[in-house]
């Protein structure tokens, strides 16, 4: 398994159009509210990162420059690069974010002999031919591609064989391993557990203890400080997209109304996902104006999901931000502008055998603490998974209005 992350990508590809800005601090995030995208390594050395909010980012750097995000230009150069470097590689690939991918090799190593081979020539094709630097992470498993890769950063390459996957990932912090958030790293420091080797050295038992009880967090500790993992690469799916809308009868400003219509257009699009073996990590709401302009937005989840339970929040928290609705306000509000249409799609699909189903560690710490029994609780998503399913069910033998989830 290869994991490829480009450098500091947006920065990258904006340096790469205004050669001019070559070797200064390129700090993408501009705005008084706005927050930093991406830092160029030069920026970096001021102590700019990402997720800084931008006011922040030019005390630090006052003589950086500092541009606007160009999402649509990062996109169509990331689609460039995929189709014309990785793709040429192998079709077994698992884009996870416009900048970084996992790839399944195995196959093409029968025409490339070597892992390093091919990581070094994309390294090369993609530097020298849209000027943005690579790091890639070679391993057995998809967790020591990915903590390889950050290990190589930045415009590195590293390759862990497999009878060193352990004692790697025994080198590291806690927070080295993906999917150990904040929490869980402060709720493994109370038990004295500082590092992944800490954590390695820990008994089963001792580790669900630690774990307020939940065997499944345990047990994906287990395996992560051995560097084990099972998970398989899940290439994008044919389809582009899987999506839903509906004309109001007449425009409406109720928020209600709205929802009432996202929630239905969430369940119609999961069910269709499911039936296809499709999970989504793109949601994007569509809405139409009385006088028929249209507007669109889209956010990008960590992992793919294929349930309305998961889609719905995020089509609401982007209806309420596409109209300026404030945080505190409920449903029970009359919008701005009055709506003839809405809908939501679901994009960047994969196949569900290959994605991650599985809950993050960080889920499963949410679900530890929720329920502190002894017997392992699935997770709340797992749980609304399974009802949306034994909704598909009864749909499929009793028809579509047969059941619907309640609100
Ligand atoms: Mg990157």
């Amino acid at each position: 398994m290869l994991h490829i992350d480009m450098d500091a990508f947006y920065a990258s590809l904006e340096v790469a159009r205004h050669p001019e800005l070559r070797g200064q601090p390129v700090i993408i995030g501009t705005g008084p509210r706005s927050v930093v995208s991406a830092a160029s390594y030069e920026a970096r050395r001021y102590g700019v990162n990402s997720a800084m909010a931008s006011a922040r980012a030019r005390q630090l750097c006052p003589n950086g420059v500092f541009l606007p995000v160009d999402m649509k230009y990062y996109r169509m150069m990331s689609h460039r690069i995929f189709d014309e470097v990785f793709s040429r590689v192998t079709d077994r690939i698992e884009q996870v974010s416009v900048d970084e991918c996992y790839m399944d090799v195995s196959a093409a190593l029968l025409r490339w002999d070597r892992p390093s081979a091919i990581g070094a020539w994309m390294r090369r094709e993609v530097a020298s031919r849209y000027h943005v630097t690579c790091s890639v992470g070679i391993a057995a498993n998809k967790l020591v591609a990915k903590m390889a890769s950050t290990n190589a950063k930045p415009d590195g390459m590293l390759l862990i064989p497999v009878s060193r996957h352990a004692e790697f990932v025994q080198m590291m912090p806690l927070r080295g391993i993906p999917g150990i958030g904040p929490a869980l790293e402060k709720r493994l420091v109370a038990w004295g557990v500082n590092s992944v080797a800490d954590l390695a050295a820990m008994g089963e038992d001792a580790l669900v203890r630690a774990c307020g009880g939940s065997a499944t967090l345990a047990h994906g500790l287990y395996l992560a400080s051995r560097g084990l993992d099972e998970r398989v690469v899940a290439p994008r799916a044919q389809e582009k997209s899987v999506g839903a809308e509906r004309t109001f009868d007449e425009d409406t400003r109720d928020m209600r109304r709205v929802c009432g219509l996202l929630r239905w257009a969430c369940d119609d699009v999961a069910s269709t996902l499911r039936r296809r073996g499709l999970m989504a990590r793109t949601v994007t709401v569509k809405l139409r104006f009385a006088d028929l302009t249209y507007m669109t937005k889209a956010h990008t989840m960590e992992k793919p999901v294929d349930t309305a339970s998961a889609l719905y929040p995020q089509c609401v928290a982007l209806l309420r931000a596409m109209m300026d609705v404030p945080p505190a306000a409920g449903e029970d509000i009359s919008l701005s502008r009055e709506i003839r249409l809405a809908g939501m799609s679901a994009s960047g699909l994969v196949e569900a055998a290959g994605a991650v189903i599985q809950p993050t560690l960080d889920d499963l710490l949410e679900e530890a603490d929720a329920d502190d029994a002894a017997a392992p609780a699935p997770t709340k998503a797992t749980r609304l998974r399974e009802a949306e399913q034994a909704l598909d069910a009864v749909r499929r033998k009793y028809g579509v209005k047969a059941a619907s989830l309640g609100l």
